[in-house]
């Protein structure tokens, strides 16, 4: 039977042990989310994710904290647009020379 540390409001921690599914990917805890960043292809991240590390950017919509990370600079480095522009040269074959 897996076990998980889960983190108490007052700051301890506590072990649960039982069926509850896969581990949270940044610490023992149970997941209770899922990161939902796209990866393409219609799929998410899908990283197990517990309270403490799914972060939410919108209601119900969760990342991981590496995600999270991503969006911020993304977010910082102009938005939606620059990455609609980066991704359209990244997936053109390089042009030969002559
Ligand atoms: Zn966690
Ligand atoms: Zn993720």
């Amino acid at each position: 039977m897996p076990c998980y540390i889960e983190k108490t409001k007052s700051g301890g921690t506590m072990f649960l042990c039982g069926d509850l599914g896969p581990h949270c990917a940044a610490c023992a805890a149970s997941s209770d989310y899922l990161c939902d960043y796209p990866v393409g292809d219609g799929k998410t991240c899908d990283l197990p994710l517990c309270a403490s590390h799914a972060h939410e950017v919108a209601p119900n919509l969760h990342y991981c904290p590496a995600h999270l990370g991503l969006l911020k600079e993304f977010k910082d480095s102009g938005g939606v647009r620059q990455v609609l522009e980066n991704v359209i040269p990244y997936k053109r074959e390089p042009k030969p020379w002559r």
